[in-house]
């Protein structure tokens, strides 16, 4: 079966993948609402478990909500454990070389001065893409080389940030977004929550992520210390481990000044847009990540 970017067949299954931010979110409340056919089986949300506090408070609200909602369906959170702890841990390769993967896309300063950044987003693919798929294989029952299409996977991706749609890589899977086929806008998000008396969802994204604007670093100092404060840890012990491993080539920052999160002044500097850094930088959302 062929599948476009706009042409999508009807499955025995089909999933949410429930990224916590303001369009998967817009997207559940709408389905739970009847606007979105069909009823999902399930949405699922993968916890990297470094996300801010108001991510946790908004996903229980919006459990609850769904489950009392004319159309309810069951939230499932999984995991593949605690990103931040990964990112952190020194490996030792067999020729007794002390490495650290670079699961998390940051900043660099090369030894030769030059800017640049980690490509790879191993961070969405093994704590957000995986884990889902892991939970779609078990609960749509996928076999071992199934070709057959059975499952559809709706992908909260605003009609604003279309080119971050690509087609599934699973044979039994095909992607849909729903609010690319309705015109959504992030903003038509907003205001369609807001008519509705819903709260603003929050940003969701790790409290180091990289792709956080200058205006969500603020907010988080402001009014997530906690997580902030978490931020500039993992920002300081990227470079500590480092030190510890012997390993100057390149080093890592979570700002793109390249400058300790903390030495960061937030209340002058222009906000770089997200879009703009993923351009920048070539690097690519998969549509699983709130940022
Ligand atoms: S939010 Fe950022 S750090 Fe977290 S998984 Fe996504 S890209 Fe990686």
């Amino acid at each position: 079966m062929e599948t476009t970017l706009w042409n999508v067949s009807a499955t025995p299954f089909n999933f949410l993948s429930l990224g916590g931010g303001v369009q998967s979110s817009t997207m559940a409340l709408m389905t739970a609402h009847g606007l979105i056919e069909p009823t999902p089986n399930a949405a699922i949300f993968a916890d990297t478990q470094v996300e801010p506090r108001s991510v946790y408070i908004w996903l229980d609200w919006l459990r609850s909500e769904i489950a009392r909602s004319p159309r309810p369906f069951p939230v499932y959170t999984v995991t593949n454990g605690n990103l931040m702890e990964r990112a952190l841990t020194i490996h030792t390769a067999k020729d007794g070389r002390r490495y650290t993967r670079s699961d998390v896309p940051t900043f660099l300063i090369n030894a030769n001065g030059e800017k640049g950044m980690i490509p790879n987003r191993a961070c969405t693919g093994d704590f957000k893409i995986k884990p889902i798929l892991k939970k779609v294989r078990e609960l749509a029952g996928i076999k071992r080389g199934q070709k057959e299409i059975t499952v559809t996977q709706w992908i909260g991706i605003s009609w604003d940030e279309m080119q971050r749609a690509k087609l599934s890589r699973d044979k039994w899977c095909q992607n849909r977004w729903p609010l690319i086929e309705r015109k959504m806008t992030r903003a038509m998000c907003l205001a369609w929550m807001k008519a509705r008396g819903y709260p603003q969802p929050p940003r969701s994204a790790c409290s180091f992520c990289p792709f956080h604007n200058d205006t969500e670093w603020r907010r988080l100092k402001l009014e997530e210390p906690e997580a902030f404060a978490q931020a500039v840890y993992f920002d300081r012990r990227l470079r500590a481990l480092k030190a510890e491993t012997n390993n100057f080539r390149s080093i890592p920052f979570v700002h793109p000044s390249l400058k300790p999160l903390d030495e960061v002044d937030f209340s002058n500097e222009e906000d770089r847009g997200q879009l703009n850094l993923w351009q920048d930088f070539n690097v690519e959302c998969e549509g699983m990540c709130g940022v």
